[in-house]
């Protein structure tokens, strides 16, 4: 079985474009398009690795991360935070908000997945538990 990843974003363009970045691996994608409905995905899903919009409607991707932190079951779960331009001088807070790495828009679609791919080896050598079939 394929490892699945959590795209959450709003805007149906960036959300076309992270797709299509992804549309070579092997991975099953799954879409929340705000911060409530992104909750209750990886609630329900349990993704191997969320790629999240920072700026959402309902509840932003601080939020939802610093939530997700609190749950033993996803304080491990790879997060990488998508930013606009204007917040590029963010870096802190989106490390300090629990995300383990950040991209800024608008999007390289060549380095995502290349960002995606080594998240989850790394995943896999912290936890050996995790053998990328489960
Ligand atoms: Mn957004």
């Amino acid at each position: 079985m394929s490892e699945r990843i959590l795209i959450v974003e709003d805007n149906p363009e960036n959300m076309r474009l992270l797709e299509m970045a992804l549309r070579a691996t092997n991975y099953t994608l799954l879409k929340a398009t705000d911060g409530e409905e992104a909750l209750d995905m990886v609630m329900r899903e349990q993704p191997d690795l969320i790629i999240m919009d920072i700026q959402l409607p309902k509840m932003n991707g601080f939020e939802v991360t610093r939530k997700l932190r609190n749950n033993p079951a996803f304080s491990h779960t790879p997060i990488i935070a998508i930013t606009a331009y204007a917040m590029k001088g963010d870096k802190e807070r989106v490390i300090e908000s629990g995300c383990d790495a950040y991209l800024s828009k608008p999007i390289n679609t060549r380095e995502l997945p290349e960002v995606v791919a080594e998240m989850l080896l790394q995943r896999q050598k912290d936890n050996p538990s995790t053998n990328g079939n489960g």
